[in-house]
């Protein structure tokens, strides 16, 4: 047994409490959703329990495949007991179809099928609005070395891989996510979580947005659209 102490940390959709053990964290999902760097904020019901089912079951599944993750197991409903990491301060995106701010950035056609996926990394910084940068500002900023920068992008590659099989299993197409990474005992460990939070689905056969795109855009029945996410996923 795992005894949850002090919080840790506070994000805006997660909290990090301490335990008894130094090497174990335990991720508590809240239902708080903010979007555009905190400028829009609210909540959507039981969104917590739906993200750590989401993401308990994901990194199952990319552990079973070969990725190393911080999960240990889910304890309960909204908790998760994770690796204790040093978090690299990356955000890694992968895109497999143009969406959101590289339509914006770059001018592409939302829907676009990319021939190759691209990977983009953000320094994890929202005083400074996550800025898109390339390896020389992650080197220069002494965020990760180029060896670390270069498993960061091939975990990316290979996790995009299983990941795009698994929801294209389940109808839904997976159009763009962020991952995070962390060390832990001389490997790099993905973290964080896998969920509609973090992720584009659109649904394979209508198109439709089941993803916090709803929440950001005022399309409606968000709840449900993560509620559908969860249940293809978990195949309930
Ligand atoms: P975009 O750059 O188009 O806004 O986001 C690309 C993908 O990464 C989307 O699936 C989006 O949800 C995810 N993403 C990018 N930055 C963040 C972030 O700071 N927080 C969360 N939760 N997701 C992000």
């Amino acid at each position: 047994m795992t005894t949850k102490k002090e919080l840790l940390h506070e994000g805006k959709a997660k909290k990090v409490f301490l335990t008894d053990n130094p090497d174990l964290v335990i991720q508590e999902f809240k239902d708080d959703a903010t979007a555009f760097n905190n400028k829009k904020k609210g909540s959507i019901r039981n969104k917590g329990i739906v993200n750590n089912a989401i993401s308990c079951k994901l990194f199952t599944y990319l552990q079973e495949n070969g990725v190393q993750t911080h999960l240990v197991e889910k304890l309960s409903d909204r908790e998760m007991l994770c690796k204790k990491l040093s978090i690299i301060m990356v955000e890694v995106v992968t895109r497999n179809v143009a969406a959101g701010s590289l339509v914006r950035r770059y001018g592409f056609e939302e829907g676009t099928v990319l021939q190759e996926p691209i990977i983009e990394l953000y320094l994890k910084d929202d005083d400074l609005d996550d800025p898109l940068m390339n390896d020389s500002h992650a080197l220069a900023l002494n965020l990760a070395t180029q060896e670390e920068i270069a498993t960061l992008k091939a975990e990316a590659a290979k996790i995009n891989q299983l990941l795009r099989k698994f929801f294209a299993d389940r109808k839904l197409t997976l159009v763009d996510f962020k991952l995070e990474f962390g060390r832990h005992n001389g490997a790099i460990l993905l973290g964080d979580e896998i969920s509609p939070d973090t992720c584009r689905f659109w649904d394979s056969e209508t198109g439709e947005k089941m993803d916090k795109d709803r929440f950001r855009f005022d399309l409606g029945d968000v709840e449900a659209a993560y509620t559908e996410v969860e249940h293809r996923v978990l195949d309930l």
